[in-house]
């Protein structure tokens, strides 16, 4: 059964930066093909990547994601916004 994981492409004019971001279930994480702002993937290190990771792979593939035009500014603002959410995580 594959749970349904939402995918946000933004891309960043006029410089063209894209920033993924994975909606889990109860947060949003920064991923690339080879990285991952998630639990999971910092401490478990599993070898196939995390499942935000596969959803991202799977999500491009099909061209399945969410997709937002913003301006260079705001970079930092969202990636920002993105990190604290991820770094109010309690380990479990
Ligand atoms: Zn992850």
């Amino acid at each position: 059964m594959q749970k349904h994981i939402a995918v946000i492409k933004y891309t960043f004019k006029p410089s063209g930066r894209v920033l993924y971001i994975v909606k889990g279930v109860h947060h949003d994480y920064i991923t690339t093909r080879h990285f991952c702002t998630c639990y999971d993937y910092n401490f478990r290190k599993k070898k196939e990547g995390c499942a935000h990771m596969q959803a991202l792979s799977e999500a491009i593939e099909s061209n399945k994601y969410e997709e937002f035009m913003l301006d260079d500014e705001e970079y930092s603002q969202i990636f920002k916004y993105e990190l604290y959410d991820v770094l109010r995580e309690e380990p479990r």
